[in-house]
């Protein structure tokens, strides 16, 4: 069994559905020995939205009060969903060297200062190969840019968007773009995650596709993540079965867990 998750937003995070509290009960109630939180931290500046970025102290106050509560039953980590952006450089490098992180997700949601999920615009007068090399374009901008990551979240989140009818990527389609940003991720010791939520959404695949985690581990990867990107906790780990199946027919023979940022390998 898997027994924890490393991607999930509690009712800090803007679209999260239950707290902090019912996901920790949840949890334990699953048997699970750890789980990781994962707020998002995203930047509207100059962004159309009107979301506000969380406030890390008072997710860092409540997070440090749940672990002490809970010390005895589940092991909490404090991480982080950073919706990584090239131009947010000195924001992002302070923030994360103020908080003690077990575990950072760097993830594009805000692309080219437009939130993709839904800002329709972003695809609009480009062909759906235009738009997702305008999005992986800015992925390996912001590998090359940031350390401050520990995995790349759901490497291929725009396949969600865009309103195309079929979504499905095919990795042929993008394999140059695709490897480089794959082998900076494996050369600045870094890793990707498995989201499940892929599943969930119902495109029949977790992100990234299984093809593009095939080839991570082809080019040498090894640091790989699993979360469910649960809001609310009935989908805390949730297909992670079906996942490990899939890792262990790929050839991986462990998954990764971080602690203060140190990643530490767990046999599947
Ligand atoms: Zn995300
Ligand atoms: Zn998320």
């Amino acid at each position: 069994m898997i027994y924890t998750d490393y991607h999930v937003h509690s009712t800090l995070s803007h679209d999260g559905i239950s707290t902090m509290n019912e996901h920790i009960e949840k949890a334990i109630s699953q048997g699970l020995k750890e789980l990781c939180f994962t707020e998002h931290y995203d930047i509207y500046d100059g962004v159309k939205s009107n979301l506000k970025t969380i406030d890390v102290e008072n997710y860092n106050n409540e997070f440090l009060k749940l672990k002490e509560v809970y010390k005895d039953k589940i092991n909490l980590k404090f991480g982080i969903e950073i919706g990584l952006q090239p131009d947010i450089e000195e924001i992002i490098k302070g923030m994360v060297k103020k908080y003690d992180f077990d575990f950072v997700i760097g993830s594009s949601h805000i692309t080219c200062k437009k939130d993709i999920s839904k800002d329709i615009s972003f695809f609009e007068g480009i062909s759906r190969h235009q738009a997702y090399m305008k999005y992986f374009n800015e992925v390996l901008k912001n590998i090359t840019i940031y350390d401050e990551f520990d995995v790349y979240g759901h490497i291929d989140y725009i396949v969600r968007y865009g309103g195309y009818e079929d979504k499905t990527l095919e990795y042929d389609e993008f394999s140059d773009i695709l490897d480089e940003i794959l082998k900076l991720i494996i050369k600045k010791d870094k890793g990707i995650e498995v989201n499940t939520s892929g599943i969930r959404y119902g495109l029949n695949t977790p992100h990234p596709n299984v093809d593009i985690i095939k080839r991570y581990k082809e080019l040498g990867g090894s640091i790989i993540t699993i979360g469910s990107d649960a809001h609310r906790c009935e989908d805390l780990c949730s297909n992670f079965e079906d996942v490990k199946d899939m890792l262990k027919d790929l050839g991986f023979t462990y998954y990764t867990i971080f602690d203060k940022r140190k990643p530490i390998f767990i046999d599947l």
